[in-house]
């Protein structure tokens, strides 16, 4: 019994490295492959906001003056002051007509990764303000989602 427990199965040491498959064979990139196919979607986006049409006049349930950055305070520059839709796309009619929109300085809108266009947590803060707002004033949370379509 003691012998049979010993025995080891021999080691396979004769057989022969199997040679594997051949390494990876290098792929050039295609030269440009990523970059040449994407059309610079920047100047196109700049035309579609300039082409939106304001449906309402703008107000805002954060601040009486448009001119001004919530944020930051600065009023330095207005060309530098943008009017942001908080509910955007298909829903910015609605962020007029119930006065969604805040005034952010231009980093703090889309001109830096902090912005409110790229930084989740300050979109989802604003958001959720205006929620609460709309609790408040307009009507209730099933109301809201028929006509923003989302509670955020
Ligand atoms: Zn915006």
């Amino acid at each position: 019994m003691y012998s049979t427990l010993k025995r080891k199965t021999p080691l396979r040491a004769k057989a022969p490295l199997r040679a594997k498959k051949g390494l990876n064979t290098y792929k050039p990139l295609r030269a440009g492959a990523s970059t040449a196919s994407k059309p610079k979607k920047s100047g196109e986006k700049k035309q579609r906001q300039a082409a939106y049409k304001p449906v309402y006049p703008y107000a805002s349930i954060f601040t009486a003056d448009l001119k001004t950055c919530y944020i930051t305070g600065s009023n330095k520059d207005s060309a530098d002051i943008h009017v942001h839709h908080i509910f955007g796309g298909a829903n910015k009619a609605n962020s007029e007509k119930y006065h969604f929109l805040i005034p952010l300085r231009a980093d703090w809108h889309d001109m830096a990764d902090y912005g409110i266009h790229f930084n989740r947590e300050l979109d989802l803060k604003i958001k959720r303000f205006c929620q609460d707002y709309w609790l408040e004033h307009y009507g209730t949370k099933e109301e809201f989602i028929v006509t923003f379509s989302k509670w955020w």
